[in-house]
């Protein structure tokens, strides 16, 4: 992890969430620092299961949250919270579908930076 960081430090070519992201918007918004210059990019997320209490927790706590901000701000974490636990989707299959966007998986299997489910199975 100390490691991680150093490179990050030096050349930004790697972000590293090592929180869940609030909603799969700030995850992709933050994910973007990455591959600002167009060269290719890791994007590492750390995910455990209790990462989603914590978030529930720091909205509960949210000074001025009207029921139903809430309501949606939970939603958004909900959604957060599968995309890290998918095991076999594509990732960025995903994330674009999430923003209406159609993508052809082959294009993360076979191309030059794979996600890390399309690695690990056989399409
Ligand atoms: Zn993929």
């Amino acid at each position: 992890m100390g490691f991680s960081i150093l490179l990050l430090s030096f050349c930004q070519r790697f972000v590293i969430h090592n929180t869940l992201s609030k909603s799969i918007e700030s995850y992709y918004q933050e994910s973007g620092r990455a591959g600002r210059d167009n060269l290719p990019a890791v994007c590492i997320a750390l995910y455990q299961k209790k990462d989603f209490s914590r978030v529930v927790c720091m909205l509960r706590n949210g000074q001025g949250y009207k029921k139903e901000r809430f309501k949606r701000a939970m939603d958004q974490a909900k959604k957060m919270q599968q995309y890290c636990e998918l095991k076999v989707e594509c990732r960025r299959q995903t994330l674009l579908q999430h923003f209406g966007e159609s993508f052809d998986r082959k294009a993360c299997k076979y191309g030059s930076n794979p996600c890390d489910n399309c690695l690990k199975i056989a399409l």
